[in-house]
Protein backbone atom coordinates (compact mmCIF):
# COMPACT_ATOMS: atom_id res chain seq x y z
CA UNK A 1 0.00 0.00 0.00
CA UNK A 2 1.19 3.41 -0.84
CA UNK A 3 2.41 5.46 2.37
CA UNK A 4 0.69 8.31 3.48
CA UNK A 5 2.57 11.77 3.83
CA UNK A 6 3.81 13.51 6.96
CA UNK A 7 0.60 15.70 7.57
CA UNK A 8 -1.79 12.16 6.95
CA UNK A 9 0.01 10.21 9.30
CA UNK A 10 -0.08 12.79 12.11
CA UNK A 11 -4.34 12.82 12.11
CA UNK A 12 -4.97 9.41 11.29
CA UNK A 13 -2.19 7.04 12.58
CA UNK A 14 -2.10 5.06 15.85
CA UNK A 15 -6.10 5.55 16.12
CA UNK A 16 -8.09 3.06 14.55
CA UNK A 17 -7.14 0.17 17.04
CA UNK A 18 -8.23 1.80 20.23
CA UNK A 19 -11.73 2.91 18.80
CA UNK A 20 -14.94 2.33 20.44
CA UNK A 21 -18.52 2.61 20.36
CA UNK A 22 -18.28 3.97 16.94
CA UNK A 23 -16.50 7.32 18.26
CA UNK A 24 -14.46 9.06 15.38
CA UNK A 25 -12.29 9.90 18.80
CA UNK A 26 -9.73 7.92 21.19
CA UNK A 27 -11.71 7.76 24.34
CA UNK A 28 -9.74 8.39 27.30
CA UNK A 29 -9.79 5.13 29.37
CA UNK A 30 -9.12 5.82 32.99
CA UNK A 31 -10.14 3.00 34.56
CA UNK A 32 -7.02 1.61 36.17
CA UNK A 33 -7.09 -1.98 35.73
CA UNK A 34 -8.86 -4.55 33.08
CA UNK A 35 -11.22 -7.68 34.04
CA UNK A 36 -11.69 -10.77 32.33
CA UNK A 37 -14.24 -13.59 33.16
CA UNK A 38 -12.10 -16.34 31.13
CA UNK A 39 -8.98 -17.26 33.40
CA UNK A 40 -7.14 -18.58 30.46
CA UNK A 41 -7.83 -15.43 28.40
CA UNK A 42 -6.41 -13.17 31.36
CA UNK A 43 -3.69 -15.74 32.27
CA UNK A 44 -2.17 -15.58 28.24
CA UNK A 45 -2.84 -11.69 27.85
CA UNK A 46 -1.03 -11.37 31.52
CA UNK A 47 2.25 -13.61 29.76
CA UNK A 48 1.98 -11.82 27.04
CA UNK A 49 0.90 -14.51 24.87
CA UNK A 50 -2.32 -12.36 23.98
CA UNK A 51 -3.04 -9.01 23.47
CA UNK A 52 -5.01 -6.82 26.13
CA UNK A 53 -4.20 -4.85 28.84
CA UNK A 54 -4.25 -5.78 32.76
CA UNK A 55 -3.15 -2.77 35.07
CA UNK A 56 -3.00 1.21 33.92
CA UNK A 57 0.84 1.08 35.45
CA UNK A 58 1.66 -1.22 32.66
CA UNK A 59 -0.64 -0.81 29.75
CA UNK A 60 -3.30 1.42 28.85
CA UNK A 61 -5.58 1.41 25.21
CA UNK A 62 -5.16 5.79 25.42
CA UNK A 63 -2.16 6.03 26.46
CA UNK A 64 -0.84 3.11 23.55
CA UNK A 65 -2.67 5.34 20.96
CA UNK A 66 0.15 8.06 21.86
CA UNK A 67 2.84 5.70 21.67
CA UNK A 68 1.61 4.27 18.21
CA UNK A 69 1.32 8.05 16.65
CA UNK A 70 4.74 9.13 17.37
CA UNK A 71 6.10 5.66 16.54
CA UNK A 72 4.80 6.16 13.35
CA UNK A 73 6.14 9.80 12.87
CA UNK A 74 9.33 8.74 13.84
CA UNK A 75 9.49 6.15 11.41
CA UNK A 76 10.43 3.30 14.36
CA UNK A 77 10.30 -0.05 14.57
CA UNK A 78 8.38 0.49 18.30
CA UNK A 79 8.09 3.26 21.03
CA UNK A 80 6.92 3.99 24.52
CA UNK A 81 5.62 6.66 26.59
CA UNK A 82 6.57 8.36 30.31
CA UNK A 83 4.85 10.90 32.38
CA UNK A 84 7.79 13.52 31.72
CA UNK A 85 10.30 13.72 29.27
CA UNK A 86 12.77 13.88 32.09
CA UNK A 87 11.38 10.12 32.85
CA UNK A 88 11.84 9.17 29.56
CA UNK A 89 15.38 9.85 29.91
CA UNK A 90 15.92 8.74 33.34
CA UNK A 91 14.57 5.70 32.33
CA UNK A 92 16.44 5.13 29.06
CA UNK A 93 19.22 5.93 30.87
CA UNK A 94 18.79 3.61 33.61
CA UNK A 95 17.78 0.62 31.38
CA UNK A 96 21.08 0.92 29.18
CA UNK A 97 23.59 1.81 32.30
CA UNK A 98 25.03 -0.31 34.98
CA UNK A 99 28.18 1.06 37.13
CA UNK A 100 31.48 0.92 35.48
CA UNK A 101 29.91 1.60 31.97
CA UNK A 102 31.39 5.18 30.44
CA UNK A 103 29.00 7.30 28.93
CA UNK A 104 29.86 10.31 26.30
CA UNK A 105 27.26 13.55 25.76
CA UNK A 106 27.67 16.96 25.18
CA UNK A 107 28.32 19.97 27.92
CA UNK A 108 24.45 21.63 26.28
CA UNK A 109 22.24 19.32 26.67
CA UNK A 110 19.16 20.29 28.55
CA UNK A 111 19.64 21.53 32.09
CA UNK A 112 17.78 18.57 33.63
CA UNK A 113 19.97 15.94 31.62
CA UNK A 114 23.02 17.44 32.49
CA UNK A 115 21.83 17.24 36.54
CA UNK A 116 21.60 13.65 35.73
CA UNK A 117 25.29 13.83 33.86
CA UNK A 118 27.11 15.91 36.66
CA UNK A 119 24.80 14.46 39.65
CA UNK A 120 23.44 10.95 39.44
CA UNK A 121 25.12 8.58 36.86
CA UNK A 122 28.94 9.55 39.10
CA UNK A 123 26.43 8.30 42.09
CA UNK A 124 26.05 5.08 40.61
CA UNK A 125 30.19 5.16 39.59
CA UNK A 126 29.07 6.00 36.07
CA UNK A 127 32.02 7.24 33.92
CA UNK A 128 30.60 10.37 32.92
CA UNK A 129 32.80 12.60 29.99
CA UNK A 130 30.57 15.78 27.95
CA UNK A 131 32.70 16.99 25.50
CA UNK A 132 32.03 20.98 23.62
CA UNK A 133 28.60 21.04 21.76
CA UNK A 134 29.72 21.35 17.95
CA UNK A 135 33.39 20.06 18.40
CA UNK A 136 32.88 16.71 16.38
CA UNK A 137 36.57 15.89 16.84
CA UNK A 138 36.64 16.26 20.30
CA UNK A 139 33.46 13.80 20.74
CA UNK A 140 34.84 11.32 18.09
CA UNK A 141 37.94 10.90 20.05
CA UNK A 142 36.27 10.38 23.26
CA UNK A 143 33.82 8.08 21.78
CA UNK A 144 36.86 6.15 20.29
CA UNK A 145 37.88 5.79 23.81
CA UNK A 146 35.00 3.26 23.98
CA UNK A 147 31.40 3.92 25.55
CA UNK A 148 28.18 2.11 26.06
CA UNK A 149 25.94 5.06 25.58
CA UNK A 150 26.47 7.97 23.27
CA UNK A 151 24.31 10.87 24.69
CA UNK A 152 23.45 13.98 22.37
CA UNK A 153 20.97 16.75 21.60
CA UNK A 154 20.18 19.26 18.33
CA UNK A 155 19.86 21.53 18.09
CA UNK A 156 20.63 22.47 22.21
CA UNK A 157 19.03 24.52 24.76
CA UNK A 158 19.46 27.66 24.67
CA UNK A 159 21.96 28.91 21.74
CA UNK A 160 20.59 26.26 19.91
CA UNK A 161 23.72 24.59 18.82
CA UNK A 162 24.38 21.80 16.04
CA UNK A 163 25.74 18.40 16.32
CA UNK A 164 25.99 16.16 13.41
CA UNK A 165 24.10 13.49 14.26
CA UNK A 166 25.45 11.08 11.10
CA UNK A 167 28.83 11.58 11.80
CA UNK A 168 28.35 11.15 15.11
CA UNK A 169 25.96 7.79 15.00
CA UNK A 170 28.43 6.09 12.68
CA UNK A 171 31.45 7.03 15.03
CA UNK A 172 29.19 5.32 18.41
CA UNK A 173 28.52 2.56 16.28
CA UNK A 174 32.10 1.78 15.82
CA UNK A 175 32.62 1.20 19.37
CA UNK A 176 29.01 -0.69 20.21
CA UNK A 177 27.72 2.15 22.03
CA UNK A 178 23.96 2.91 22.16
CA UNK A 179 23.26 5.91 20.15
CA UNK A 180 20.46 8.41 21.50
CA UNK A 181 19.23 11.67 20.57
CA UNK A 182 16.58 14.28 22.42
CA UNK A 183 14.95 15.16 19.53
CA UNK A 184 12.33 17.73 21.65
CA UNK A 185 13.76 20.86 19.60
CA UNK A 186 13.39 19.47 16.17
CA UNK A 187 10.22 17.15 16.31
CA UNK A 188 9.63 14.42 13.86
CA UNK A 189 8.58 17.51 11.48
CA UNK A 190 12.16 18.69 11.00
CA UNK A 191 14.59 15.83 11.65
CA UNK A 192 14.46 12.07 12.16
CA UNK A 193 17.28 10.73 13.90
CA UNK A 194 16.32 6.77 13.26
CA UNK A 195 16.96 8.33 8.99
CA UNK A 196 20.35 9.49 10.36
CA UNK A 197 20.82 6.29 12.03
CA UNK A 198 20.48 6.65 15.99
CA UNK A 199 19.43 3.89 17.81
CA UNK A 200 16.83 5.64 20.14
CA UNK A 201 14.98 9.10 20.26
CA UNK A 202 13.49 10.58 22.69
CA UNK A 203 11.29 13.37 23.53
CA UNK A 204 9.68 15.68 25.71
CA UNK A 205 6.00 15.27 25.06
CA UNK A 206 5.56 17.89 26.71
CA UNK A 207 6.84 20.80 24.47
CA UNK A 208 6.17 20.69 20.68
CA UNK A 209 3.97 17.31 20.36
CA UNK A 210 1.64 18.11 22.05
CA UNK A 211 1.78 21.81 21.46
CA UNK A 212 -0.72 23.70 24.13
CA UNK A 213 1.32 23.77 27.56
CA UNK A 214 -1.51 21.39 28.80
CA UNK A 215 0.14 18.17 29.23
CA UNK A 216 3.11 16.73 30.57
CA UNK A 217 4.59 13.47 28.64
CA UNK A 218 7.61 11.68 27.00
CA UNK A 219 8.27 9.37 24.59
CA UNK A 220 10.91 7.13 23.43
CA UNK A 221 11.16 5.19 19.67
CA UNK A 222 13.54 2.73 18.38
CA UNK A 223 14.07 -1.26 17.87
CA UNK A 224 11.52 -2.92 19.31
CA UNK A 225 13.96 -5.23 21.20
CA UNK A 226 15.63 -1.62 22.71
CA UNK A 227 12.03 -0.63 23.19
CA UNK A 228 11.12 -3.62 25.12
CA UNK A 229 13.97 -2.60 27.85
CA UNK A 230 12.81 0.65 28.17
CA UNK A 231 9.17 -0.56 28.61
CA UNK A 232 10.31 -3.06 31.09
CA UNK A 233 12.51 -0.83 33.26
CA UNK A 234 9.40 2.47 33.24
CA UNK A 235 6.25 -0.44 33.80
CA UNK A 236 8.49 -1.45 36.95
CA UNK A 237 9.46 1.49 37.71
CA UNK A 238 6.07 3.46 37.26
CA UNK A 239 6.37 6.61 35.49
CA UNK A 240 3.59 6.19 33.45
CA UNK A 241 1.86 8.42 31.38
CA UNK A 242 -1.56 9.47 32.94
CA UNK A 243 -4.34 8.75 30.38
CA UNK A 244 -5.92 11.86 30.35
CA UNK A 245 -2.35 13.82 29.70
CA UNK A 246 -1.78 10.67 26.26
CA UNK A 247 -5.54 12.37 25.32
CA UNK A 248 -4.17 15.99 25.08
CA UNK A 249 -1.09 14.90 23.69
CA UNK A 250 -2.49 13.10 20.96
CA UNK A 251 -5.28 15.97 20.06
CA UNK A 252 -2.12 18.38 20.09
CA UNK A 253 0.07 16.03 17.39
CA UNK A 254 -2.81 15.85 14.97
CA UNK A 255 -1.98 19.36 13.87
CA UNK A 256 1.57 19.29 14.61
CA UNK A 257 2.56 19.65 10.89
CA UNK A 258 0.92 22.37 10.71
CA UNK A 259 2.28 23.94 13.96
CA UNK A 260 5.83 23.52 13.54
CA UNK A 261 5.54 24.83 9.77
CA UNK A 262 4.18 28.19 11.07
CA UNK A 263 6.88 28.19 13.89
CA UNK A 264 9.94 27.21 11.79
CA UNK A 265 8.50 30.31 9.42
CA UNK A 266 8.05 32.55 12.69
CA UNK A 267 11.34 31.73 14.38
CA UNK A 268 13.28 32.98 10.83
CA UNK A 269 11.98 35.87 10.75
CA UNK A 270 12.12 36.75 14.32
CA UNK A 271 15.77 36.01 13.77
CA UNK A 272 16.05 37.91 11.30
CA UNK A 273 14.21 40.88 12.15
CA UNK A 274 16.10 41.03 15.67
CA UNK A 275 19.34 41.85 13.74
CA UNK A 276 18.52 45.22 13.53
CA UNK A 277 18.04 46.58 16.72
CA UNK A 278 21.06 47.87 18.44
CA UNK A 279 20.31 47.02 21.64
CA UNK A 280 20.65 43.25 20.03
CA UNK A 281 24.66 42.10 20.65
CA UNK A 282 23.88 38.57 19.19
CA UNK A 283 21.19 36.40 17.50
CA UNK A 284 21.30 32.32 17.58
CA UNK A 285 19.37 30.34 14.92
CA UNK A 286 20.81 27.69 12.84
CA UNK A 287 18.39 29.16 9.94
CA UNK A 288 20.42 32.01 9.97
CA UNK A 289 23.84 31.58 7.46
CA UNK A 290 25.90 33.26 10.23
CA UNK A 291 25.08 30.40 12.51
CA UNK A 292 27.94 28.32 12.97
CA UNK A 293 26.10 24.88 12.79
CA UNK A 294 23.93 26.19 9.61
CA UNK A 295 25.23 23.95 6.66
CA UNK A 296 25.32 20.76 8.98
CA UNK A 297 21.37 21.76 9.70
CA UNK A 298 20.94 22.38 6.24
CA UNK A 299 21.66 18.85 5.78
CA UNK A 300 20.35 16.52 8.60
CA UNK A 301 16.87 19.39 9.11
CA UNK A 302 13.69 19.67 7.40
CA UNK A 303 13.20 23.06 8.80
CA UNK A 304 15.15 24.48 11.64
CA UNK A 305 12.91 24.76 14.13
CA UNK A 306 10.84 27.44 16.21
CA UNK A 307 13.53 28.01 18.75
CA UNK A 308 15.72 30.83 18.97
CA UNK A 309 17.83 33.12 21.21
CA UNK A 310 19.23 36.41 21.16
CA UNK A 311 21.35 38.57 23.71
CA UNK A 312 20.92 42.14 24.46
CA UNK A 313 23.28 44.59 25.49
CA UNK A 314 23.16 46.01 29.00
CA UNK A 315 22.72 42.05 29.94
CA UNK A 316 20.05 41.73 33.14
CA UNK A 317 18.70 45.07 33.28
CA UNK A 318 17.76 45.18 30.10
CA UNK A 319 16.14 41.81 29.95
CA UNK A 320 14.33 43.03 33.06
CA UNK A 321 12.98 46.12 31.07
CA UNK A 322 12.10 44.25 27.87
CA UNK A 323 10.67 40.97 28.30
CA UNK A 324 7.58 42.28 30.74
CA UNK A 325 6.80 44.92 27.69
CA UNK A 326 5.83 42.11 25.56
CA UNK A 327 1.67 41.50 24.83
CA UNK A 328 2.37 38.28 22.84
CA UNK A 329 4.17 36.57 24.85
CA UNK A 330 4.27 34.50 28.15
CA UNK A 331 7.44 34.74 30.18
CA UNK A 332 7.89 31.14 31.39
CA UNK A 333 9.69 27.94 31.91
CA UNK A 334 8.10 26.00 29.34
CA UNK A 335 8.69 25.99 25.56
CA UNK A 336 7.04 24.63 22.11
CA UNK A 337 3.54 25.79 22.88
CA UNK A 338 1.10 27.20 20.18
CA UNK A 339 1.89 31.32 22.45
CA UNK A 340 5.03 32.62 21.89
CA UNK A 341 7.29 32.20 25.28
CA UNK A 342 10.14 33.81 26.19
CA UNK A 343 12.30 33.94 29.38
CA UNK A 344 15.84 34.65 30.32
CA UNK A 345 18.52 31.79 29.88
CA UNK A 346 19.77 32.27 33.78
CA UNK A 347 16.42 31.91 35.55
CA UNK A 348 15.35 28.83 32.71
CA UNK A 349 17.26 26.28 31.15
CA UNK A 350 20.69 27.44 32.76
CA UNK A 351 19.00 28.39 36.21
CA UNK A 352 21.35 25.85 38.41
CA UNK A 353 24.98 27.20 36.93
CA UNK A 354 26.35 30.46 38.40
CA UNK A 355 27.05 33.10 36.32
CA UNK A 356 31.08 32.15 36.01
CA UNK A 357 29.50 28.58 34.90
CA UNK A 358 27.02 30.29 32.68
CA UNK A 359 29.91 32.39 30.62
CA UNK A 360 32.28 29.66 30.64
CA UNK A 361 29.37 27.77 29.01
CA UNK A 362 28.92 30.82 25.90
CA UNK A 363 25.50 32.04 27.77
CA UNK A 364 25.65 35.64 28.10
CA UNK A 365 23.36 37.25 31.08
CA UNK A 366 21.87 39.10 28.99
CA UNK A 367 20.52 35.86 26.83
CA UNK A 368 16.65 35.65 26.21
CA UNK A 369 15.49 32.68 24.73
CA UNK A 370 12.48 32.84 22.66
CA UNK A 371 9.63 30.23 21.83
CA UNK A 372 7.96 31.41 18.87
CA UNK A 373 4.31 30.98 18.73
CA UNK A 374 1.94 30.89 15.93
CA UNK A 375 0.56 33.88 15.90
CA UNK A 376 1.00 36.48 13.00
CA UNK A 377 3.83 37.34 12.35
CA UNK A 378 3.46 41.12 11.89
CA UNK A 379 1.72 41.24 15.34
CA UNK A 380 5.45 39.28 16.59
CA UNK A 381 7.56 42.23 15.14
CA UNK A 382 5.70 44.86 16.25
CA UNK A 383 5.22 43.39 19.64
CA UNK A 384 9.54 43.73 19.99
CA UNK A 385 9.46 46.82 18.64
CA UNK A 386 7.28 48.07 21.06
CA UNK A 387 9.34 46.94 23.47
CA UNK A 388 12.69 47.70 22.31
CA UNK A 389 11.57 51.24 21.79
CA UNK A 390 9.62 51.34 25.57
CA UNK A 391 13.48 50.88 27.17
CA UNK A 392 14.11 53.54 29.43
CA UNK A 393 16.34 56.02 27.80
CA UNK A 394 19.48 55.84 29.69
CA UNK A 395 19.52 52.10 28.93
CA UNK A 396 19.30 52.63 25.15
CA UNK A 397 22.42 55.56 25.50
CA UNK A 398 24.34 53.34 27.94
CA UNK A 399 24.81 50.90 24.74
C1 LIG B 1 11.73 20.10 28.46
C2 LIG B 1 12.78 19.25 27.92
C3 LIG B 1 13.08 18.02 28.52
C4 LIG B 1 12.38 17.54 29.76
O1 LIG B 1 11.02 17.31 29.55
P1 LIG B 1 9.91 17.37 30.71
O2 LIG B 1 8.68 16.95 29.99
O3 LIG B 1 9.89 18.78 31.22
O4 LIG B 1 10.34 16.43 31.78
C5 LIG B 1 14.08 17.26 27.94
N1 LIG B 1 14.76 17.67 26.86
C6 LIG B 1 14.51 18.86 26.27
C7 LIG B 1 15.29 19.25 25.08
C8 LIG B 1 13.51 19.68 26.78
O5 LIG B 1 13.26 20.86 26.19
Amino acid sequence: MREAKFATKSIWAGEKDQLAFGATQVPVVHSVSFGYDDMDDWYEVAIGNKKGHIYGRNTNPTVEAFEEKIRILEGAEAATSFSTGMAAISNTLGTLLRPGDRIVSIKDTYGGTNKIFTEFLPQQNIDVMLCDTGDHEAIEQEIAKGCKVLYLESPTNPTVKITDIKRMAQAGKAVGATVVVDNTFATPVNQNPIELGVDLVIHSATKFLGGHADALGGAVCGSKELVEKVYHYREINGATLDPMAAYLLLRGMKTLHLRVEKQNKNAKEIAEYLNQFDMVEGVYYPGLESHPGHDIAKAQMKGFGGMLSFSVKGGVDTVRHLLPKLKYANRAANLGSVETIVGPARTTSHVECTPAERAAMGIPEGLIRYSAGIEDIEDLKHDLEQAFHALPENMVLQS
